[in-house]
């Protein structure tokens, strides 16, 4: 028989393809049975005798116990952490500082891999995110922060910088170590010392930053992390010794936390809930805007504050958009979140699952078009396959509350002016993105959109220099870059 040529051989499609699996080892990681909370240097017994577990939301695997911190412990966090303020730490030099900063970045990278594994462990995300993103970036902060330090007079010049003292910090779990290095890298780079909280269910990588800052030598007291629940979280912002709470999480945790700290001189900074539009031209470069979108509500699961959950597409590219977007969807590989060929992992916790769930519902009922790829999802743990829907009306609530999952909304406008105002309407403004050739029209967009970022022909993009932060129920406050300092710092003049 003649061999067919290979015009004619018959070639699997892309989308037909398998991947073997490739699984990062996990050896690597040593967990402990049980993680007491890190207060003053050393890993203590909670004084509430509280535990709970923690777990693998890919699985539902246990993986280890972990300290639920009560009144007494956060108390006693606050004063381990009141006594090296006092102490060693705002008597030390600026450089020297800057030294045990540079350390821990350098801790970060060095054990890079055992983090990666227990984020994705933990969290659920795929190790490809953890390994290039949530890792490397968490040590740019170190790294950055601790550039910071020893030239703070000239960050802010005539103005008399000094510490405030004593920082709260409470962060969620969508980017569990990155999230500690936006708090801890700044605060400790202005000389202030730290309790932080980090959420329940990714307290995993935060336990091991512990041990990094041992390593580092760092004094005891000036980082000491509490794990618990939301009980936890409100007994340290009630606390009366903090100079400053420092939230990232729910809008209304947020606006809780305000009302509390409201009149007492606590500096408070917010960063909370979020619905992004991500708004593509018709004259964007097609192809690379499906992949801007996708990266843009598909990474992490979608659990990203900033991400772009409201496509708002030109009408005159809406089919050709769609269709490419639909396709674009059929190659996103779901599953196990060790492995390296994994792009959407698990869904972080059974609640976050269950909140998705019925917001998807609550978009078919309101009668927009759903599509999700075939594909199967595991039969243990929490999963969610990408879906799009279409045909979304701009009062559904798929359009206005925050899904935070693998769900994007797509709606159409004709005139830039008309993109403008369907983007600002939102009770949020944290992120937006624009795609279109046209350098003038992106500026154009930049200056009417009420969003902390707006990015340009790419979505979701980080750098430790640049702020981040919201308007309007998006909260306040900068994070990342000089003005990432401000808020741990008073001016004596
Ligand atoms: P999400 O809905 O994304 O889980 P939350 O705002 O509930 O966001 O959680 C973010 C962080 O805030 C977590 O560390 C959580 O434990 C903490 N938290 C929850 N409730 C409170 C509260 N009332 N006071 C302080 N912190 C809280």
């Amino acid at each position: 028989m003649a061999a067919k040529s290979p015009a004619t051989r018959a070639v699997p499609s892309p989308l037909e393809w398998e991947y073997a699996p490739a699984p990062e080892a996990r050896d690597i990681l040593a967990l402990e049975d049980r993680y007491g909370l890190y207060i003053g240097g050393e890993q203590v017994a909670p004084r509430s005798r509280k535990w709970f577990p923690t777990i693998s939301p890919a699985t539902e695997e246990h993986l280890a116990e972990v300290a639920l911190a009560g009144p007494r412990d956060v108390d006693l966090a606050v004063q381990a952490a009141r006594g090296a303020f006092e102490g060693e730490w705002s008597a030390l030099r600026p450089a020297e500082r800057a030294k045990y900063l540079f350390r821990i970045a350098r801790l970060i990278q060095e054990r890079s891999r055992e983090l990666a594994v227990a984020e994705s462990l933990n969290g659920g995300k795929p190790i490809k995110e953890s390994r290039d993103v949530d890792i490397p970036l968490a040590a740019a902060h170190f790294f950055y922060y601790a550039g910071w330090a020893d030239k703070l007079e000239y960050a802010f010049p005539n103005r008399k910088p000094r510490p405030l003292g004593v920082a709260g910090q409470i962060i969620p779990w969508n980017f569990p170590l990155l999230m500690l290095s936006w708090k801890i890298a700044p605060a400790l780079a202005c000389g202030n010392t730290v309790v932080l909280k980090p959420a329940e269910t990714t307290p995993l990588t935060a336990l091991i930053f512990t041990d990094i800052c041992r390593q580092a030598g760092l004094p005891a007291g000036v980082v000491n992390i509490i794990t618990g629940d939301g009980s936890t979280g409100a007994h340290l912002v009630k606390h009366p010794d903090l100079d400053k709470v420092a939230f990232t999480g729910s809008t209304g945790v947020g606006k809780a936390i305000r009302r509390e700290l409201a009149g007492t001189g606590v500096k408070l900074t917010l960063e909370l809930g979020r619905k992004a539009a991500n708004i593509i031209f018709d004259d964007c470069a097609l192809d690379q805007a499906v992949e801007g979108v996708v990266h843009g509500i598909y990474f992490n699961q979608g659990h990203v504050c900033c991400a772009g959950s409201r496509l708002l597409v030109q009408e005159s590219i809406y089919e050709p958009l769609v269709a490419k977007l639909k396709r674009r969807l059929r190659t996103i590989r779901v599953g196990d979140p060790l492995d390296k060929n994994t792009d959407l992992g698990a869904i972080n916790s059974r609640m976050q699952l269950d909140r998705i769930r019925e917001l998807v519902a609550s978009g078919e009922g309101d009668g927009a078009e759903m599509y999700q790829p075939p594909c199967r999802l595991p039969e243990r743990g929490y999963w969610f396959a990408p879906t799009v829907f279409t045909n979304v009306a701009q009062s559904s609530r798929i359009a206005q509350e925050e899904i935070f999952g693998p769900v994007l909304s797509v709606l159409t406008f004709r005139t830039p002016e008309e993109a403008v105002e369907k983007a600002n309407n939102t009770p949020y403004g944290l992120s937006a993105g624009v795609w279109t050739e046209k350098g003038s029209r992106i500026l154009w967009m930049a200056e009417r959109l009420r969003a902390g970022v707006v990015w340009a022909n790419t979505f979701n993009r980080f750098d430790p220099t640049s702020p981040f932060g919201g308007y309007k129920e998006s909260g306040f406050g900068r994070e990342g870059g000089l003005h990432g300092l401000e808020p741990y710092l008073r001016f004596d003049r």
